[in-house]
């Protein structure tokens, strides 16, 4: 049986894929070892209920890691820097799997989405790359979602303007957002419970509180409730954000694209004030004028998640929203029409849960396809 050493179990990401993996009972096929950066001696998680929880072995030790016959960790790229390299020089051949972008640009790994890029990975695997990324969030969503479109050399080019939830940036981003939310309401709770008080007062309050300075914002720098951040990650030169860059840099190196076969993919990424589920509306130029009914069957057969939406009101409203897909591993896209620019111009909304399709579920399965070699 393969050893696997967790790294990370605790945050958004970890958390979310050790749910999944009891869900599938995916440890019955592995001896897992579980490692923390900052509960080292605690025990680990309960896994199974026959046995103790074996104290957490600490994360940073190279030595208990390079035991471990593959590594996964739902830790940031600091870990993935400070560690990877640490393996490598005490000659570790193990597999490595990660959420973090750290690696993802890497000749020496690849990017993992196998609903899209199965054949890419097996070749990655043939050749003996060892490292196994999970993708950008909302660059995985966009081509489990519009795979149909992508994988099938439809797309020209696309503009994605993207709408991601607060529990992309982590757990304690998660917590901070819900700590706002608390705080506007506290403000402006007795003036709720007054019918005679007058809306722009309540509105007035909310706003003070927002400014405040003693409003909770540590982890985001700015109010997200009640509001939205119009940046995401770091700069990059030409004013695009890091979060931005991905877009076009993951999609091709997730379809394998390079030199003139590449498609130009750009747009605003904004955080909202939503838990889970990343979405965003895209503008698409196809290669040529498409008619709808043949997109949507394109669409629909990629892959066995992703579920279009019609486009009208009353269906949107009820599945094409984080509230109805958030927590489950649904990929709704719908609002697809041609836009008034041309008939080889699509309007699409699309979005999933990030937290399973846009990082947990794509490491779970390349796991699963390392213990079936
Ligand atoms: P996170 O929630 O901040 O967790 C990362 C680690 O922080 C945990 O494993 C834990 O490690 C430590 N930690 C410190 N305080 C914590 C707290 N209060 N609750 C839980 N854990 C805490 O980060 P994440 O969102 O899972 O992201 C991990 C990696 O995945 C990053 O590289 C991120 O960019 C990437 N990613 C995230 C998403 C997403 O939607 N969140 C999507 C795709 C990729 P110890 O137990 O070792 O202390």
């Amino acid at each position: 049986m393969k050893t696997v050493g967790m790294v990370g179990w605790r945050g958004m990401v970890g958390s979310v894929l050790l749910e999944r993996m009891i869900a599938e009972r995916d440890f019955e096929h592995l001896e897992a070892v579980f490692f923390s950066g900052s509960q080292v001696g605690q025990p680990g998680p309960q896994i199974h209920s026959e046995r103790r929880p074996a104290p957490l072995l600490d994360a940073h030790c190279i030595a208990d890691l390079a035991q471990m016959d593959i590594i996964l960790s739902c830790q940031g790229s600091a870990y993935t820097r400070a560690v990877r390299p640490q393996l490598a020089a005490a000659g570790w051949d193990g597999y490595w799997i990660d959420a973090a972008s750290e690696l993802r640009m890497r000749e020496d790994a690849a990017i993992a989405l196998d609903p899209v890029n199965r054949a890419l990975l097996e070749r990655a695997l043939e050749s003996g790359v060892k490292n196994y990324i999970g993708g950008n969030c909302t660059v995985s969503l966009m081509l489990l979602g519009l795979g149909g479109l992508f994988c099938g050399g439809a797309v020209d080019w696309a503009s994605a303007m993207t709408y991601q939830a607060a529990s992309g940036a982590g757990a304690a981003a998660m917590r901070e957002m819900l700590a706002q939310m608390g705080a506007l309401h506290d403000a402006v709770a007795a003036d709720l419970s007054n019918p005679a008080a007058a809306v722009l007062h309540i509105d007035r309050r909310l706003a003070d509180c927002q400014r405040s300075a003693d409003f909770p914002q540590s982890e985001f720098g700015a109010p997200l409730a009640g509001s939205l951040l119009p940046w995401i990650d770091g700069e990059m030169p030409g004013g695009q954000s890091r979060e931005e860059w991905k877009a076009a840099a993951e999609t091709n190196r997730i379809l394998g694209l390079t030199g003139e076969r590449r498609i130009a993919v750009d747009g605003l990424c904004v955080r909202v004030a939503t838990m889970r589920c990343h979405a965003q509306a895209l503008c698409i130029k196809l290669r040529r004028a498409l008619p709808l009914e043949d997109i949507e069957a394109m669409l629909a057969a990629q892959n066995p998640w992703v579920e279009v939406v019609p486009n009208n009101r009353t269906a949107s409203l009820a599945g094409l929203s984080p509230a109805a897909v958030s927590g489950g591993l649904r990929i709704a896209v719908g609002r697809l029409r041609k836009l008034q620019m041309g008939p080889e111009y699509l309007a699409a909304f699309t979005l999933g849960d990030q937290l399973l399709w846009g990082a947990a579920e794509p490491l779970r399965r390349l796991l699963g396809i390392l213990m079936r070699r």
